[in-house]
């Protein structure tokens, strides 16, 4: 298992309401939620999010297709909405997405074109299974530490802060082992893979304790 992004996107909110930080690559956004529902709609709320990365990876996905193709279409732009109907007792959400071109396609093209738009990474997505996992964690739970090392540096694990199932036991596991004495076996990879793997742990427990020798 590997995750999409290096580092994951965080989100933070204080107590003014409803801004929130949004973390990404190349630096931060905001996030509010309209005067209806009580924020300053100082920026997209999360709806407004989740429809844009329809709009985009659409546009996107089919803007790479067009140029692969050769095809004359300098323009492209999604119109997206959503609303919510009752199905069998279930709540289903249903999203609807118009593609307009700048130039006329021909019925082929545009059938071509439909299909590619519906197979965008955000639409796959969307319409497979999706699991969201949460874990919850809080300052100063630091209790006990256990520290592994090899020759160039040492990986500091808290339990207490631990909480996941092992997740950085199914990326590297021939370093973090539950089943195994010590569980981590600083031999199993490089320093390097290790010190990724240690960066990637949300929650604090694992940490380098001392910096590579010079
Ligand atoms: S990634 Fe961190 S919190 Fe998750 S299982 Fe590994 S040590 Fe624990």
């Amino acid at each position: 298992m590997k995750y999409k992004f290096e580092h994951p996107i965080i989100s933070r909110i204080g107590t003014e309401k409803y801004k929130c930080t949004v973390e990404w690559r190349h630096g931060k956004f905001i996030t509010d939620e309209p005067e209806t529902s009580g924020g300053k709609d100082l920026g997209p709320d999360p709806y407004t999010l989740l429809v844009s990365s329809v709009a985009t990876c659409t546009i996107t996905t089919l803007r790479m297709y067009i140029d692969r193709k050769g095809w004359d279409i300098p323009r492209i732009s999604a119109s997206v909405n959503m609303y919510f109907e009752e199905k069998d007792g279930q709540k289903v959400t249903v999203i609807d997405r118009d593609l307009d071109f700048s130039t006329p396609v021909t019925d082929e093209q545009r059938e071509h074109l439909i299909q590619i738009a519906k197979a965008c990474p955000i639409s796959k997505i969307l319409e497979g299974g999706i699991r969201i996992r949460t874990f919850a964690y809080s300052e100063n739970e630091e209790k006990e530490k256990h520290t592994y090392t090899n020759d160039e540096i040492t990986v500091a694990w808290k339990p207490e802060l631990c909480r996941h199932a092992a997740r950085c036991a199914t990326q590297l596991p021939q370093v973090f082992n539950s089943q195994a004495k010590p569980w981590v076996n600083m031999d199993g990879a490089t320093s390097q893979e290790i010190k990724e793997q240690v960066a990637r742990c949300p929650t604090g427990a694992l940490s380098l304790e001392v910096k590579p020798k010079a």
